[in-house]
Parts: C-alpha cells; structure tokens; sequence
C-alpha cells in the first residue's frame, strides 16, 4: 500500500498535472552507504522536489517484486520470449532452453515468432500446433510487415517488458517498431518524455564504467537501460535480454516443473503422484509421468546438463 501511494505521490496522480513530469535525482547519501542500488523500473519515494529546476531526492526504494540481471531492471512484471520462423528458423532444442529459463524466471511471459512472412501458411501451422502440444499458444508477428504487431501491443499493455531471444530474431527492430509506433507509445499523451534541457527519456540509467579497485583494471559494466513508457500504460525495456539461457536458477528438482507437458500429466492423474516425492520422472517405480511426449529427450539432455552442473558446483 506504501509502494503505491508513493508512486502516485511521484507521478502526481491526484494532484494532476504532473503525470509524465521528469525529475533529476540525486541518491541520498545513507542510500549510497547501505549500498541500496536505484535499478530502472525501481518504484521510489522522492523526496526536496523543486519543482521549477525540477530536481528532486531518492529518499527510499521500495521492495521490488522482481530483479532481472540482463538487462537490470527492477519490476519487470513481463517477459517476451522472441524467436522466427526464418533467419534463423527455430529449433526446437534452443527454444525449449529459452521456455525453461523464461518459466524459472517466475515472471508470465508470451511467445512470439518474428519475420513469420519469410514463412508458408501452412510451416506456420505446423508450429503453432506444435507449440500447442507442449502447452504454449505463441504469436505470429512480423516487424518487415507490421503483421501481428497489434497483438503484441496489446500483450505487453500495463506491464513492465523485457524481450529476449536468440540474436538475429528481430528483437532490437521490434524494439524499434514499437518505440517509433506513435500509437503505441505515448508521446502525443505527454510531451515531457523528452526532455530538451535534460535531454534523457525517464528512467534513465547512466550507468558508467566502474573501475574495479582491486585489479586496477577498468570493469567496463556500462550498459543503458530505458524503459519506454507505453501507450495505455506500462513500459517496454530498449535493450534485448538475454540471449543466452544460464538455467542458472534451475535445479535437477524444480526443473519438472518448467515442462508444461509434465504439469499437466501430474494435475490430470491427482490425486495420485509419483511414489517418490524427491522422483525425477526416469522410469522409476510408481513415475505416473509417461515419456510419450515429444520433448522428453529435451527434458533428459536438460536434466543431464544440470546434473553436471550441481557437481561442480
Ligand atoms: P536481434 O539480434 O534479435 O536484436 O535482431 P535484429 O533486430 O538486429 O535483426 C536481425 C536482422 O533481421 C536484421 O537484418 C533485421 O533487419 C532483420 N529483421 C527484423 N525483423 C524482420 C522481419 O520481420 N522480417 C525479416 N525478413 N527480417 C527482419
Ligand atoms: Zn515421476
């Protein structure tokens, strides 16, 4: 309840007026010291406004909801896992990589294929079958002709965005498309996005390169991040996430839970359950889950990877 009285408070909600008001600020000082770090999209009670200079003091961040690393933005509440039918075509292998890690992340997310003109009506058939099969419904789009970029906007409305993909799918011109869409995002609305004095769009993080005190040598970290304010609501990151899948935060155990496939083999045959609790679905005695499913392969050459991994560790 702080979180958003707060945040109405910055944007001038009831007083009026303000909304889209850019503010410089600086961190105050105990901030710095407790080493609370203000991340993009971090939602902060700001406090000394002046008003006519337009400066004001981050006082206080509030808990976020969630923190992504790549890129770091703080309440990202949407993710949109980006790939094409063409240039490159998918594979199903590197697909279910990205499925995973979006599905640990906790965050929702939408699938959507890109440049799907470069594809015949009846590939992009196959695959929307096909995805269906493993519990996914993904969106056709493509940036070269503007087909199903509607629905995209309509996806990523009053939440905060962040695309991520393989490089080469389209995810900095869909990025593009979108920013210079003026029906999207909300530039006619509120011409103080842009500011001319300040010259930066809200939110801007100016990172610079941190110097790392110990080896002496420069930690070139530099990495900008905006978020661009949305039509209708919400904000959509201009720099692509990940691009490579760490599964980081997958475990031999949890990794079960990010196959839909096996979600749903599980919720239809409650209220029984695999005998034992700790069961990794291998064909053990009492496994209800069957391997009669396409990406079972995929789950065992994950689960393998993984394995590795936590040895290592
Ligand atoms: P990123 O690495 O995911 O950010 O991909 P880019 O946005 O850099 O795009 C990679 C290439 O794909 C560029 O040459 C784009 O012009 C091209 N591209 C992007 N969208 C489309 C599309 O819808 N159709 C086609 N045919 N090419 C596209
Ligand atoms: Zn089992």
């Amino acid at each position: 309840e702080k979180e958003s009285r707060s945040s109405e408070e910055f944007a001038g909600g009831e007083e009026g007026g303000r909304i889209g008001m850019e503010l410089l600020c600086v961190v105050k000082a105990v901030l710095k010291k407790i080493k609370r770090r203000v991340l993009v999209g971090d939602k902060v009670l700001v406090g000394s406004i002046d008003w006519v200079d337009r400066r004001g003091m981050i006082e206080d961040v509030f808990q976020r909801k969630t923190e992504t690393a790549d890129p770091p933005v703080a309440n990202v509440d949407h993710l949109l896992v980006l790939f094409s039918m063409d240039q490159p075509k998918p594979e199903a292998f590197a697909l279910t990589r990205f499925l995973v890690e979006a599905e640990s992340t906790g965050i929702p997310f939408t699938l959507a294929f890109n440049k799907s003109e470069l594809a015949s009506e009846e590939t992009l058939f196959t695959w929307k079958s096909r995805l269906r099969s493993w519990g996914y419904d993904p969106i056709f789009c493509s940036v070269e002709s503007k087909y199903g970029i509607d629905t995209l906007q309509f996806n990523l409305r009053e939440q905060t965005s962040v695309i991520v993909g393989p490089s080469g799918v389209g995810k900095s011109s869909l990025i593009n498309a979108l920013r210079n869409n003026k029906h999207f995002i909300g530039v006619s609305e509120h011409d103080n996005w842009f500011d001319p004095i300040l010259g930066s769009s809200w939110f801007e993080e100016q990172r610079v390169a941190e110097v790392s005190t110990r080896s002496g040598r420069g930690k070139h970290t530099t990495r900008h991040v905006s978020l661009l304010p949305l039509f209708g609501g919400g904000y959509l990151a201009d720099t692509p996430g990940y691009s490579q899948p760490s599964l980081m935060k997958v475990t031999k155990q949890s990794l079960s839970q990010h196959f839909p496939e096996i979600r749903k083999m599980l919720k239809d045959k409650e209220p029984s359950k695999c005998s034992f609790s700790d069961c990794l679905h291998l064909g053990e005695p009492g496994c209800i889950v069957n391997a009669q499913w396409e990406r079972y392969p995929y789950y065992l050459q994950l689960l393998d990877e993984i394995k590795v991994r936590e040895e290592f560790q």
